[in-house]
């Protein structure tokens, strides 16, 4: 019976979930309280996900503990922390000047305000997508932003904790050049605060350990299904599939890997050497190799 249960569970999961958190969170905008409900939503997921890895993993083998727990929680804050500090403190270095065009009601740019709410998120989603795209190719491509991306990429299982396992440079990187896509085309604060929802959403969704079924969506979002690719130790695996919310610029740019006739790999990681603690992970790209040499050799 529980088989039947988990496979019906497979299918519904994932825009099952998502559509519970949307629902929630819209309820929260709509009642003039986005923040709260919006909190209420995360909360739901997280838990949700939690008693979904134990009772139905992907990976029965990524429920073992792999002592990056602490660290990648630590890079979750710190991440969140500084974006809070600087959208804080932004007047001071005159960041509020640049967002200022968001906040107000009068159309500038190219963005269609006078489409409906939703068909704005759905086009804030495509647009940032775009930045966000390039930013994750780049931290591939360029071995100096590899250093600071290889964080993420360290751990050897995939759960929701690793979902903000970023070195904070990497999410600074990242979010400014997601934005700097909304911003150039003038869109609204209200949809920027909608394209963050259904990324944070998304990105949970994203890392989990749950067994789930995907079938189309996996051709329009960054499904689990498609992202453990992204997360193979086989470099021709894992330059693709770069999407952050969705996979329409891996389609594009011929970036998208998802074969149908083998699982994703379970052997996920990086070849090269990652420190274990949090605080000599933050240091790690800034170190020269005599000194990296020296580190890695206390730990072997
Ligand atoms: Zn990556």
């Amino acid at each position: 019976m529980s088989e039947y249960i988990r496979y019906f569970l497979s299918w519904i999961t994932w825009p099952g979930l998502f559509t519970i958190c949307m629902l929630i969170t819209i309820y929260g905008f709509v009642h003039a309280q986005p923040v709260l409900y919006f909190n209420i939503a995360y909360a739901f997921l997280i838990v949700a996900l939690l008693l979904l890895e134990w009772w139905m993993p992907h990976e029965r083998e990524w429920r073992k503990p792999d002592g990056q727990t602490f660290a990648s929680i630590a890079h979750t804050l710190s991440s969140k922390g500084t974006v809070q500090l600087i959208l804080l403190y932004g007047g001071v270095i005159g960041l509020a000047e640049y967002i200022k065009p968001m906040a107000e009601p009068v159309s500038y740019g190219i963005w269609p305000r006078d489409w409906p709410v939703w068909l704005q998120v759905c086009l804030a989603v495509v647009a940032a997508e775009f930045g966000l795209y390039w930013a994750h190719r780049l931290g591939h491509m360029v071995p100096l932003f590899w250093r600071f991306h290889a964080v993420h990429h360290s751990v050897t299982k995939l759960w929701i904790v690793n979902t903000g396992r970023f070195h904070v440079l990497d999410s600074l990187f990242k979010i400014v050049l997601g934005m700097a896509v909304l911003l150039v085309m003038g869109a609204p604060l209200e949809i920027v605060q909608w394209l963050s929802v259904v990324t944070a959403f998304i990105g949970m969704l994203t890392h989990c350990n749950v067994e789930m079924r995907f079938g189309p969506l996996n051709y329009i979002f960054n499904t689990p299904a498609v992202h453990r690719w992204h997360h193979s130790r086989i470099k021709h695996e894992n330059q693709n599939n770069y999407g952050e919310n969705l996979v329409i610029w891996d389609l594009i740019f011929r970036t998208y890997l998802k074969p149908r006739d083998r699982r994703p790999p379970t052997n996920v990681g990086i070849e090269e050497f990652m420190p274990p603690k949090f605080t000599q992970q933050l240091m790690w790209p800034f170190l020269k190799e005599s000194a990296r040499k020296k580190i890695q050799a206390q730990h072997q």
